[in-house]
């Protein structure tokens, strides 16, 4: 079967509606990444193609929009909170001009060698988001990244896992996502149209 007949099918079997929540990476999802280093101030922070778009759908489909971001640039000392939160009040005000809806964004400013709770893969910024929205139910959530720790962090959580970009490139095995799409407006133009034709 081709793939993307494929990934339909998988997606109609979840049965999505609009109590499901969806969490999100933020780099190499909503923005693009920048290769060795971070996002330090709102200059360089890049929507990817079609994203702003893609939000504006998703707010139709689901009941809660979330970001879980790693960000260990400020366990570094490279930036500050203060930076991080001008970049997400940018990247959530654009959103909502464009129509879309982020109902939080969680971050994580520990190092990566530090194996801490609030760090992905491990899994304690989606137990915060049900926490501050309590309706959410992980097996009834879509993870979106692009990363292996992503996956991790999905498949620990019971959620739906779809990677975005090149699994052999970001050396991501095939068992630790759902459907791979090269990107969130792929995903969500397919998402879509099945919601639509229920
Ligand atoms: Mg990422």
């Amino acid at each position: 079967m081709e793939q993307s007949k494929k990934n339909i099918d998988i997606i109609q079997q979840w049965d999505i509606n609009n109590t499901w929540a969806l969490f999100l990476d933020r780099d190499g999802v909503v923005n693009r990444r920048r290769i060795g280093s971070y996002i330090m101030m709102v200059d360089e922070f890049e929507f990817l193609p079609g994203v702003l778009q893609s939000f504006a759908t998703a707010d139709k489909i689901f009941s809660k929009i979330i970001i879980v971001t790693n960000q260990q640039g400020i366990g570094k000392g490279l930036m500050d909170e203060n930076s991080l939160n001008q970049i997400h009040d940018f990247m959530i005000s654009k959103v909502k001009e464009n129509h879309g809806r982020i109902d939080k964004v969680y971050f994580s400013p520990y190092l990566a060698n530090s194996n801490h709770l609030m760090r992905k893969p491990n899994t304690g910024m989606a137990i915060a988001a049900t926490k501050d929205f309590p309706k959410i139910r992980f097996k009834h959530s879509v993870m979106i990244g692009d990363s292996a720790t992503d996956m991790e962090f999905a498949r620990t959580l019971g959620m739906k896992a779809v990677f975005v970009g090149m699994p052999e490139e970001m050396d991501v095995s095939k068992e630790l996502f759902d459907v791979a799409y090269p990107s969130f407006f792929d995903f969500i133009k397919d998402l879509n149209a099945i919601v639509v034709n229920l």
